[in-house]
This record gives C-alpha cells, structure tokens and sequence, in this order.
C-alpha cells in the first residue's frame, strides 16, 4: 500500500470532472479527502468543451473562474446554421445582458485544461490524490463505506462518492441498467488557428444542424486552436455491426453539406471514435453509504453541452446539502452523512433526469429532415437573439440550486 491512510472521512471513486470537483466541494467543506483513480496519471482526453453559465458560477464559488478564463475563450456568440444550405438560424449573444442574468460567463475550455484547473485546486486543498487504484466493488459495514480495490486493500470512509463514469462499476448497486446507445458516433479534433483558417465565425460558438448529422465549432486556448466535433447517425450501427461508425461513413454523412463543414471535416483526428451513448434516468443513486454523482448517476448525450455541467452543479449541491447536517459549527457529525446524502440525491434526480430528457429530445431536433426540418428552421428563425425562455431552467440560479454567492464555509473548526 502507498504512503496514503486508506481510512479517510470521504473517498472518491474516479479522478474525472465530477470526481475531483466532489472531492474539492468536501474538502473545501473541511473533509479529510482520498480520492482514487484506476488510471496511473489524472488527465482527459477528447477536445474542448463548452461550460455554461450554471457551471461557471460554481467555478467562481471555488475562487477557480479566473484560473479558467485565463486559458478559456469567451465565445460571443452561439449560432446555429443549416449545414445544407448555410443559412443562419437563430444565435444568442453569450456576453452583456446573458452574463448579468445568470451571473457568469459562457466558457470555451480544452478539457485538459478544466480538468488541470480541477486537479490542482484539489492538491492546492490538501485532497490526497492516489493513482493506479481500481475499485471493484463497495460495501457499507458499520455505518462506514467499504471500497475492496483489485490490489487487494480496502478503504474506509464515512461516504463513499462514486465518480466512477458512464460505464461506472458501482452503478449496479443501485440501478440494473446498461448504457443506451444512440445510434451517433462522434469524431473531435482540434488544430492550430492559422493565417489560412477561415475567418468566419472564430469568435462563435457554431453549430451546424444537418440530417442525421451536426458539426459543432469553436476556438480553444485563447484562440489559439479550433475544436471541431462532427455527430452523425451510423448506417452499420442501423445494420448491427459491432464497430460501426468507422472514417469511411464520416464522409459519406456529410455529402449534402454546405463547403464550410465539409472542408472542416479535415480537423478531425479520425484515429478514435466515440460512440455516443446516455442511460435512463434513475431516482435514487445512494446504497448504505455510497452515493453516485457525475456520468456515473446521469450520464447524457452531448446536445446540450451539460455533462460536464452537471457534474459541477452536483459537488455543489452535495457541499452544500452536507453543511449544517455532517460539517456543523461544533466539528463533523459522520452520522449526519445519510441526511445529507439523501437530501443531495433529491435536490438533485429530478433536475438531472430532466437534463438527460431533454438532451435526447434537442438532439433528436437537430437530426430532422423533410418538413420536419422546415418547421424546425421556422421555429429557430422566429426566435429573437436575448430570448431567454429556453434557456432560464438549465443556465439560472433557481433551477439549479447554485446559488450566485458561496455559501459560508465550515473549514475552520471543522476540519478532521
Ligand atoms: C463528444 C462529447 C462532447 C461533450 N461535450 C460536453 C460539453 O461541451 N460540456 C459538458 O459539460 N459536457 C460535455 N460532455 C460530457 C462530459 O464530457 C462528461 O459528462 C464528463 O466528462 C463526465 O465526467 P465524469 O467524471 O462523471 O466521468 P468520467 O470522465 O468518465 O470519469 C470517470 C473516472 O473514473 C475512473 N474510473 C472508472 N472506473 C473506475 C474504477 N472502478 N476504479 C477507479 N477509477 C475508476 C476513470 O478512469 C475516469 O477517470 C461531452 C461528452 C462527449 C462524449
């Protein structure tokens, strides 16, 4: 075993967004931290991702915002176009009166870099970080989460959080379900912006909506790289081929599409593919004293840009949902974990279920063809920029939970 206590007050399973921004919440709550990861280094891979406003404000509550703006791009629009004709369809200015109204930027990211700024906020919190560990499964003995781990040690904690992902080891103590494909397969790339990229639109946020298909694009690294992600409906998926969307049906997805999304087409790194999967959403994420968050308790599909999101809005809500229950003013109460855990699962489900519906449902209108893709060009094109009637319940303080202003912190007194 390493240099780590393998009894800690908090465990965390899974070193990815949700898992290090759940360790950072609890230890910024003042909470003895352990956080363990099957892989032998923190990282992500993939392109950028966009972080909306409801995950921003819960940066700006960590103090971490600025970290993420100094390497993050302000989009100023987000604009949707035909892919087959073009056509500009309705966009949304992202600074101005969007800012003031859901108190905090829209924000382009590399996902390294988010994931960077996750990590070092934990070790700057004293979050001890462990590597190379694998949990295979976890009990609740005595009132304590128990991980066994495929080296053979056990850890204990008074809460287990379970950040484990979409394809998460510990979901099945709660849920008999399986990842539910869609059908799409992705393909990100990002590449250097240079004198001869096409000037249009590299200060947006573009999503071009197609049959079957979208391409979405956007500057990364302070405009110094354009990210492209290209979404299509696999025909060997629709044939049942095990490897289905392979480079050969990229192209082929994209024949009707207007030069500017065929020539970006040329951005991607075709070397991986991602096939896009959800689950069904659940009601409870909690058995004994372990509790799912992040991909691993509502894992959902892209189109609305949330996963990420959601994970952030989710430590948020369990820092707060544990002050007052296991952080009081009189020291950490551990019996205060089952309150506390169970009033994050219902301040949270129901929002996050509604997440994963609605991502499947946009998706599904992005997709469309025929007249139905002439009324939803209609629609779109009757919706004024600053109309913010589709946007208050997933970017505002009130749907979320998360408040503009940080709660007040227990650290000093509480702290094991
Ligand atoms: C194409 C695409 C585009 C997206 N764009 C956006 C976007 O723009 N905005 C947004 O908010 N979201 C976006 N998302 C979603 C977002 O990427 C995910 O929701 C988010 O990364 C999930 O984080 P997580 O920590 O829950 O899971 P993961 O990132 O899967 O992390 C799980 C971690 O747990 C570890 N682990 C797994 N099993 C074990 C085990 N048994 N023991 C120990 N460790 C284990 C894994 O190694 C991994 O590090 C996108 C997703 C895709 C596919």
């Amino acid at each position: 075993m390493s240099e780590h206590a393998t009894s800690t007050d908090v465990l965390v399973i899974g070193g990815g967004m949700a898992g290090l921004a759940g360790a950072l919440a609890l230890r910024e709550n003042g909470a003895e931290v352990t956080l363990v990861e099957r892989a032998p280094e923190f990282g992500e891979v993939g392109a950028g991702l966009q972080m909306a406003p409801n995950a921003s404000r819960v940066l700006k509550r960590w103090g971490l915002l600025e970290k993420a703006l100094e390497i993050g791009v302000q989009p100023k629009h987000l604009v949707f176009r035909d892919a087959v004709t073009g056509e500009e369809l309705t966009r949304q200015t992202l600074g101005g009166e969007f800012e003031e109204r859901y108190g905090a930027p829209y924000v382009v990211i590399h996902r390294s870099d988010l994931h960077r700024v996750l990590l070092e906020g934990c070790e700057a919190a004293g979050v001890k970080l462990v590597n190379d560990v694998l949990v295979e499964g976890v009990e609740t003995v005595d009132g304590r989460g128990v991980a066994h781990t495929a080296a053979g040690v056990d850890y204990s904690a008074d809460v287990v959080i379970g950040a484990d992902g979409l394809k998460s080891t510990l979901r099945p103590l709660v849920a008999k379900d399986e990842p539910v494909s869609s059908a799409y397969v992705a393909y990100r790339g990002t590449v250097p912006i240079t004198p001869t990229t096409p000037k249009t639109d590299l200060e947006d946020v573009i999503v071009y909506l197609g049959p079957d298909c979208h391409l979405v694009q956007y500057p990364l690294r302070k405009g110094e790289l354009l990210n492209t992600v290209a979404v299509f409906k696999s025909a060997s998926f629709e044939r049942g081929e095990e490897q289905y969307g392979g480079v050969d049906e990229l192209e082929a997805a994209y024949k009707d599409c207007v030069p500017a999304v065929q020539e970006a087409l040329k951005n991607l790194a075709t070397g991986i593919r991602w096939p896009m999967y959800d689950r069904d959403p659940i009601e409870n994420w909690i058995s004994g004293r372990m509790v799912l968050m992040g991909d691993a308790a509502h894992p959902m599909l892209q189109y609305l840009a949330q996963g990420a999101c959601q994970a952030l809005e989710d430590a948020a809500a369990l820092q707060d949902a544990s002050i007052g229950t296991v952080f009081t003013a009189d020291g950490i109460n551990p019996s205060g974990w089952d309150t506390a855990i169970r009033d994050f699962n219902g301040a949270r489900a129901g929002r996050t279920a509604r997440v994963q519906r609605t991502a499947r449902v946009w998706g599904e209108s992005w997709h469309v063809s025929g007249l139905a893709r002439t009324l939803r060009n209609l629609l779109f094109k009757s919706r004024r920029d600053n109309n913010f009637q589709y946007n208050d319940w997933l970017y505002g303080a009130d749907g979320d939970g998360v408040p503009t202003v940080a709660p007040k912190r227990v650290t000093e007194g509480a702290a094991a």
